[in-house]
């Protein structure tokens, strides 16, 4: 099964939007064994997308919309698909009476346009749209399957993982579902992870491998198809393995959680307590902790203290150490260590962690953009700094920091 996604709205052309349902569709349907050979974009014009749609059809074998569905003139996906199959678009009535309904009940007026939303194409299915108007569509015409989904993200990504990925099992007449499990990585990038897996990646059938990066992290989706889902973890699980012997001291997790919440887990499973000291990071190590339900048990709490004045003021390092001639200065591993260790004591917590470091755009104290230091001052044990020279821009390194200082810490939960 070859597809294409065609992302239809000139408001892309132009450079206004980005086009992130492509990569969310991309993504899914890889997840669903389906290879995406093309995407197109193409703007409100139905020559254009008359073209793209032939063109389409011409080189794959499921094309899948997304935009143009809604109720306004522009909004010409169903139109122009209608047209070029040679169909009729009917009135799908459940679609119309929930659209009148919701008109009703916020005492809006119903302008006739609005009808558009609740359009199908004759012969096919309508795909419920479960967080707005207007309904989706999928219909197989002459050995093409066609997907029409809404363009807003909210309302695409539910219809996808719902209504719409049900139609595509049901059509593809898959006799097995699909199982996938993602496998969570740390501290080490992707195209590291990639280079180590290679050989697997490469030559993956059954199960297949698929590497993802998102927001300083890496994540590896491990699908087959299965009768059951025993039969599917016994699978996957001979998978698992493989990769775990090559880069196993990278994964933190075989579900989909970040590394802050594994964190948390292995600081609740061992009950103790984390403080934080940030300078770089201005607080994203809190954000980020704080952003994991029920942290509280675990997270003390920490300070942000940017200025040597702040780590002097609060955390009583001494300003002979942070500034002056032949002082380490505020970038540093014993100012690290200092911030870590002090944090620790303030908040009367079983660790603390501190990230001290350049996230640039210029060079600070002499350091490079990107330098580092992460203090972990575990309780009892001598403190630790990590030195870390992490690349990309001001905001990727500050992320970085804080998602190494988190695997570090979590590497530290692990060794216990
Ligand atoms: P509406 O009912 O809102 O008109 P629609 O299905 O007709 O929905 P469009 O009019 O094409 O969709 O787009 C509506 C909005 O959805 C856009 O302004 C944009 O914010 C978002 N959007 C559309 N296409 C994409 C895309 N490919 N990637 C990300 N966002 C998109």
């Amino acid at each position: 099964m070859k597809a294409e996604i065609i992302a239809v709205g000139t408001e892309l052309l132009l450079g206004q939007i980005v086009n992130t349902n492509a990569q969310f569709l991309s993504q899914k349907l890889a997840g669903l064994g389906i290879d995406v050979y093309f995407q197109t974009v193409v703007g409100d014009n139905p020559e254009r997308l008359q073209q793209a749609i032939e063109i389409g059809r011409s080189r794959a074998d499921l094309l899948v919309f997304t935009g143009g569905l809604g109720p306004t003139q522009d909004d010409l996906t169903k139109d122009v698909l209608a047209g070029y199959l040679n169909r009729k678009l009917l009135i799908h009535e459940p679609s119309m009476a929930q659209i009148e309904q919701m008109f009703s009940s916020r005492g809006i007026h119903m302008v006739e346009s609005n009808r558009r939303q609740a359009l199908m194409i004759e012969g096919g299915e309508p795909l419920e749209n479960t967080t707005g108007l207007a309904v989706g569509n999928g219909l197989s015409v002459d050995g093409t399957l066609y997907l029409l989904l809404p363009g807003p993200p909210r309302e695409m990504k539910p219809m996808m993982d719902g209504a719409a990925e049900v139609w595509l099992r049901s059509v593809l007449g898959e006799s097995e579902p699909l199982y996938s499990r993602l496998l969570k990585f740390a501290g080490i990038g992707e195209s590291n992870l990639e280079a180590k897996l290679l050989d697997l990646i490469d030559g993956q059938v059954d199960p297949t491998i698929a590497p993802y990066a998102k927001e300083g992290e890496v994540a590896i989706r491990v699908s087959t198809k299965a009768s059951s889902m025993l039969e599917a973890d016994r699978k996957i699980d001979e998978t698992v393995l493989k990769i775990s012997e090559r880069v196993g001291e990278f994964m933190y997790s075989q579900q989909d959680i970040p590394i802050e919440e594994a964190v948390i887990h292995l600081l609740r499973a061992s009950g103790r307590k984390l403080a934080s000291a940030e300078s770089l990071s201005g607080g994203l190590l809190g954000e980020l902790v704080t952003s994991v339900p029920g942290s509280s048990g675990e997270y003390v709490g920490g300070v942000i203290t940017y200025t040597n004045h702040m780590k002097h003021q609060l955390l009583s390092i001494p300003l002979t150490q942070l500034e002056g001639e032949g002082a380490p200065g505020a970038i540093s591993d014993t100012t690290a260590a200092l911030m870590a260790e002090r944090v620790r004591d303030i908040c009367n917590a079983d660790f603390g962690i501190s990230l001290t470091g350049v996230a640039g755009p210029a060079e600070s104290e002499g350091k490079p953009v990107g330098l580092v230091y992460m203090g972990l001052a575990e309780r009892g044990k001598p403190t630790v700094v990590h030195t870390l020279n992490l690349s990309g821009g001001r905001n990727m390194i500050r992320l970085r920091a804080v998602k190494s200082a988190f695997y570090r810490l979590w590497l530290a939960l692990q060794a216990r």
